[in-house]
This record gives C-alpha cells, sequence and structure tokens, in this order.
C-alpha cells in the first residue's frame, strides 16, 4: 500500500524532469541473476584462499595472475546475464530525453545492453581489456575464448580488464564526468547500493537539488537525506514507474 503511494510520487517527479541522473550499484545486477561478490557469505569465501578483497586487487593481478583470473572468471564474468526491468527503465527514459546519464559501479555492461548510451562506468568494464605490454585491445569474448587461465596478447604479454580493481585510483574523466551530472541534475535516483564506501557517498553531495530518492531493500548510507524513500526491489519500482 505505501510502496504503491511512493511510485506514483516517483512517476510524478519523473514526469516533471529533465534532467534525472541514476546512480546505481551491484543490487541493480543482482535480479539479472549476477551476485555481488562482497556480500557473499563464508561458505563461499572458503572456497578461494585469499579474500575478494585482495584477490581484485592491483598487487595480487601482477603476482598471482592465475588466481586472479580463476576467481574473475569465476565470479565476476556473467556472459549470458540479460538486463532487467531496471536497466531497461533507465534506457527508456534516456530515450525519452528524461535521463541525463547513469552512473554505476557494475562492470557488467547491462546498461548498454539495455539500450543505454550514456553510461559512466565508475568502476571500468568487464567488455574491454588490453594487453599490459603492448596496448592492443581484447573484447569480452577473447577472455572467454582463451586456452590458458590467464590469456595473453599475440605479443606474449598478459592481458588485464579494464576493471578499476582495488588499489587502483578512478578514471578521473569519468569520474568528473559524472559528478558534473550530478551537480546539474533536478532528480538524482539512487538505487541497488547501500552507499557507504566512497566513492558512492561522496557523490551524493555534488548534488544540490531537492529531489534525491533513494530505492533500496536495505537501508543506505543517504536515507536520511532522502526526499523519497522506496523500499523495494529496484526492477519493481522502476519498471512500474516508467510504463
Ligand atoms: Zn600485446
Amino acid at each position: 500500500m505505501a510502496l504503491e503511494r511512493e511510485i506514483e510520487q516517483l512517476k510524478a517527479w519523473i514526469e516533471e524532469s529533465e534532467r534525472i541522473v541514476f546512480f546505481g550499484g551491484a543490487g541493480v545486477s543482482t535480479e539479472s541473476g549476477i551476485p555481488d561478490f562482497r556480500s557473499e557469505d563464508g561458505l563461499y569465501r572458503q572456497k578461494y584462499d585469499y579474500p575478494p578483497e585482495q584477490i581484485i586487487s592491483h598487487s595480487f593481478f601482477l603476482r598471482r595472475p592465475d588466481a586472479f583470473y580463476r576467481f574473475y572468471r569465476e565470479r565476476m564474468l556473467y556472459p549470458d546475464a540479460k538486463p532487467n526491468a531496471a536497466h531497461l527503465a533507465l534506457a527508456k527514459l534516456e530515450q525519452r530525453g528524461k535521463l541525463r546519464a547513469v552512473v554505476t559501479q557494475n562492470i557488467d555492461g547491462l546498461h548498454q545492453a539495455a539500450g543505454s548510451r550514456h553510461v559512466l562506468e565508475l568502476h571500468g568494464s568487464v567488455l574491454r581489456n588490453h594487453c599490459r605490454r603492448c596496448g592492443a585491445f581484447y573484447g569480452l569474448q577473447d577472455i572467454l575464448n582463451a586456452k590458458e587461465i590467464v590469456p595473453r596478447c599475440h605479443c606474449g604479454g598478459i592481458i588485464k580488464p579494464d576493471v578499476v580493481l582495488y588499489e587502483e585510483a578512478l578514471e578521473e574523466r569519468v569520474m568528473e564526468e559524472a559528478l558534473a551530472c550530478i551537480r546539474a541534475a533536478d532528480l538524482l535516483m539512487i538505487g541497488g547500493t547501500s552507499l557507504v564506501v566512497y566513492p558512492a557517498a561522496g557523490l551524493v553531495r555534488y548534488y544540490s537539488g531537492h529531489r534525491l530518492v533513494v530505492i533500496n531493500q536495505a537501508p543506505t548510507g543517504v536515507d536520511e537525506r532522502a526526499d523519497l524513500l522506496i523500499p523495494g526491489k529496484i526492477g519493481e519500482v522502476l519498471g512500474r514507474a516508467v510504463d
């Protein structure tokens, strides 16, 4: 009952807005079957010799590319995943000229697969990969098709995904563009992220509008600042708010 009212409110705000920005995290893709590797339980953690945060770090990649790629292939690549109602609704809003940008922490490329064109990927993408030695580009299929667990370039160099690992800085250009879009937004929607870690929490501070919408089933770090708090599933909420 309450959810109904909140979705109606969101719908009305979307109607009145023309510079919407969506900021999303792992929760946007869980409905596409992509789990958040950070929130996995202890059982799964025991399967690997190191915690995910360590495996997905720059120094670990250099030291143990084999162990990195074993985890990466099993836990971070989902080539068969399809966009869900949330991705599709956001793509629709962009096509209607209402949404300026999707800012995402996800690396799965599902927003683009849904048709979104202006997607700012704070943590990079599994769809892009480069040779560390000569810089040659490789797509996701090249990584999937590689005969060895550690994919190598024709030149012999190791190929690295364009995914921002722990210990690595975010791409400045992407970050600046995200800030500019958020600053100019007339409606900021946040979904599928707990917003307790940098840079997500920091980015929201650049929004000075009065329509901050948080769509998340669990509490987030900005609930107190939200003008509209919708504790529902992101796909269901956006799917119903955008028809
Ligand atoms: Zn190369």
